[in-house]
């Protein structure tokens, strides 16, 4: 299957975001995609059973993007797939007074995922290389030294088996405009409006250049970016769940062989059990 995102895995490449779609494949219409997602959806549930028993890794998504992008939309469709018993979702906001009194990876690391787990994060420490830097709400120098951070963490929860996704919700401006005024007809949606979206909208194109460098400078091969055409809700969500299956499925044959050691090992236990005389 050709991919649906555009991945960067590499600092050398440099990321022009208007030079990648928005919008759906020319060649992927709404039933197939539909009927794709939840194919995607049902081995996601699989695997993520799989990862549960075997205990081996642990599964982070990070989402990112403008005001409407979509990432509460997307984690409401691709998490619907997940068992709720190993899923957490943490919203990252402004950071709390104790927050800004520690490093500004503290909050982030207390809630990555433990083995066995999967965690949504909808916004998480990549804010505090794009608000941070677009509102400018420390100085140049202190957020230019967060990059290397940033690769450092990550590289660190990979190294201690976290398969990590970072997903950028790539919606045009005029999409974004869409969505927002939307938000103002719907009755159930007005608890959503937030004045602060069309005044962050102004800075429409800082953020893009603090996103492509944060993408750039932060694209590793344990931790790459994707950028995920997002204008159409439904392929938005097909691209994710393609994504994260297309990267898990090779990890399935050694989840199930540590479940069947572990399986083993509970007979061979039971069985010495039954052999000392234990009913
Ligand atoms: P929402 O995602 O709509 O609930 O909004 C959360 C708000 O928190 C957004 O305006 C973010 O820009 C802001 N935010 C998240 N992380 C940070 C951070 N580290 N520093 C400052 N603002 C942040
Ligand atoms: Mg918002």
């Amino acid at each position: 299957m050709a991919s649906y995102v555009t991945t960067f895995d590499d600092a050398d490449k440099k990321v022009h975001l208007a030079e990648i779609s928005t919008e759906p494949p020319k060649d992927v219409t709404r039933e197939s995609a539909g009927l794709q997602f939840s194919q995607f959806g049902a081995e996601l549930f699989e695997l993520q059973d799989l990862l549960w028993g075997a205990r081996t890794h642990s599964v982070l998504i990070v989402l990112q993007g403008m005001d409407g992008a979509g990432k509460d939309g997307a984690i409401k469709h691709v998490a619907g797939y997940l068992n709720p018993r190993g899923v957490s979702v943490t919203s990252f906001g402004i950071p709390t007074r104790e927050e800004l009194e520690h490093d500004f990876l503290w909050r982030v690391h207390q809630r990555t995922p433990r083995k066995g787990e999967w965690t949504l994060f909808n916004r998480s420490h990549y804010e505090d290389v794009l608000v941070v830097r677009v509102e400018n709400l420390i100085p140049e120098a202190q957020w230019k030294q967060r990059y290397g951070h940033i690769r450092d963490f990550e590289e660190l929860l990979s190294e201690h088996d976290t398969i990590i996704f970072k997903f950028f919700l790539h919606i045009s401006r005029d999409e974004q405009k869409e969505r927002l005024l939307e938000r103002e007809q719907d009755e159930h949606a007005a608890w959503k409006l937030n004045a602060g979206d069309w005044k962050t909208r102004q800075k429409w194109d800082e953020y893009r250049d603090a996103y492509q460098d944060a993408i750039r400078r932060c694209a590793t091969p344990s931790a790459p970016w994707h950028i995920v055409p997002a204008d159409s809700k439904w392929f938005r969500n097909l691209a994710i769940a393609a994504t994260i299956v297309e990267k898990l499925r090779p990890y399935k044959k050694l989840w199930q062989k540590r479940l069947d050691e572990l399986g083993e090992r509970a007979r061979a236990e039971l069985a010495a059990y039954r052999a000392a005389g234990g009913r």
